[in-house]
């Protein structure tokens, strides 16, 4: 079976397996217990993921909140900021993104929306991107207290203009927060060189690392002022009060493994995915010609994710026909069963979005592999 649909999750890395071992058997300690060396190994283990993590961003090591995935730190930031900020009376109630985020995003934003908070929903173009114009004419005239837009979409692979909305917010002030799950080990990421990013989102599992585990990162205000947000759990305090529960070590240490690897591995990774991509394009375009179209830009997307049309070919029944050898999504795992958002507000019908199928690449899948998308006529 050849997997391309490493988007919606990867296959653990052998070094991230092998490094969180011992912290499910032999070094089980507590690591906020104290004075004894299984806690002291535990804490010693989490700190050491804490910098893996903050290495691979350039972030500080005190700016990275452990969770369980993205979906949680794209809830905790927008909750945490919209309750800690927005409970002040004169502060902006006024919450924006874009229509082609993750639904992790668009459900929290629509939640709040219930909740006395405006939400609004920015228009993409046709390959899911926010215009930064649109963003900042929003931003001068509404003064948002918290701005989403993902660095890159899950569904398509096109990229936001991250620099110029970060140069936007840096000069603003105003909190903005970007869902970078999707690039993270894919695109150079580095938090210091875009001061306007107070917020980002990541995950493990798309990168190499485990289920079940990722990181909000919160940079401080200044190097001795923590931003601060209202909790999604309360409890012992533990991730500098942001985020209670004893910490799931054997996770933390398998995300800082796999984030390792991703800052270790970035350009081969990056170059070896584009290469693949365009030999899977020859291949397409070679075999399909005109019936099929792409969903995203050539420049500026996500290395090896390609979202492509088949004209006039069911997407479900295709995946279906295809699955005993490839397997291939018709979007994002998440919300495989509805039509996707992504693709709607991009402007397609929704006949077109029933031809749609993603492909994501891995840098160890090879050419004579992918030769099996000659058969497709
Ligand atoms: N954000 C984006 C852009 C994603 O692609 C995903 C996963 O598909 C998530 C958030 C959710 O990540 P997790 O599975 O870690 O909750």
């Amino acid at each position: 079976m050849l997997y391309l649909d490493n988007s919606a999750t990867t296959k653990i890395h052998s070094e991230v397996l092998e490094a969180m071992l011992p912290y499910l058997q032999e070094e089980y300690g507590n690591p906020s217990s104290k004075f004894y060396s299984l806690a002291e190994n535990a804490k010693k283990a989490v700190s050491m993921a804490r910098e893996q993590v903050a290495h691979l961003l350039g972030c500080d090591p005190d700016e990275v909140v452990f969770t369980s995935g993205a979906t949680e730190s794209n809830n905790m930031i927008i909750k945490g900021v919209a309750d800690y900020y927005g409970y002040n009376e004169d502060a902006s109630k006024y919450l924006l993104t874009s229509a082609a985020e993750h639904p992790s995003v668009l459900e929290t934003f629509e939640f709040l929306g219930e909740r006395g908070y405006t939400a609004h929903f920015l228009d993409v173009d046709s390959f899911a991107r926010v215009n930064v114009q649109n963003v900042a004419t929003v931003v001068n005239q509404e003064q948002p207290l918290l701005t989403s837009i993902m660095w890159g979409n899950n569904e398509v692979g096109s990229l936001n203009p991250i620099d110029e909305l970060s140069r936007l917010f840096a000069t603003n002030g105003l909190f903005f927060h970007t869902d970078a799950t999707q690039v993270i080990g894919k695109v150079p990421v580095d938090l210091r060189k875009l001061s306007g990013i107070r917020f980002l989102s990541m995950s493990g599992h798309k990168i190499g690392g485990p289920k079940g585990v990722g990181a909000a990162i919160i940079r401080k205000q200044s190097k001795e002022i923590y931003t601060r947000l209202t909790p999604l759990l309360h409890g012992g305090g533990q991730e500098n009060n942001y985020r209670s529960g004893t910490l799931a070590v054997h996770n933390i240490v398998g995300l800082g493994k796999a984030a390792e690897l991703a800052s270790q591995n970035l350009e081969n990774n990056t170059q070896r995915l584009t290469q693949l991509e365009n030999y899977l394009i020859d291949i397409l375009k070679t075999n399909l010609g005109d019936k099929i179209t792409f969903n995203s830009d050539t420049h500026d997307k996500i290395p090896g994710l390609i979202s492509l049309q088949f004209i006039g070919v069911n997407n479900e029944l295709l995946l279906k026909k295809l699955s005993s050898f490839i397997a291939l999504s018709s979007g994002s795992a998440c919300s495989s069963s509805k039509p996707s958002h992504v693709l709607s507000a991009s402007g397609k019908s929704l006949e077109e979005v029933r031809q749609t199928i993603r492909i994501t690449l891995s840098a160890d899948v090879n050419e004579r592999e992918l030769d099996l998308f000659r058969e497709i006529k």
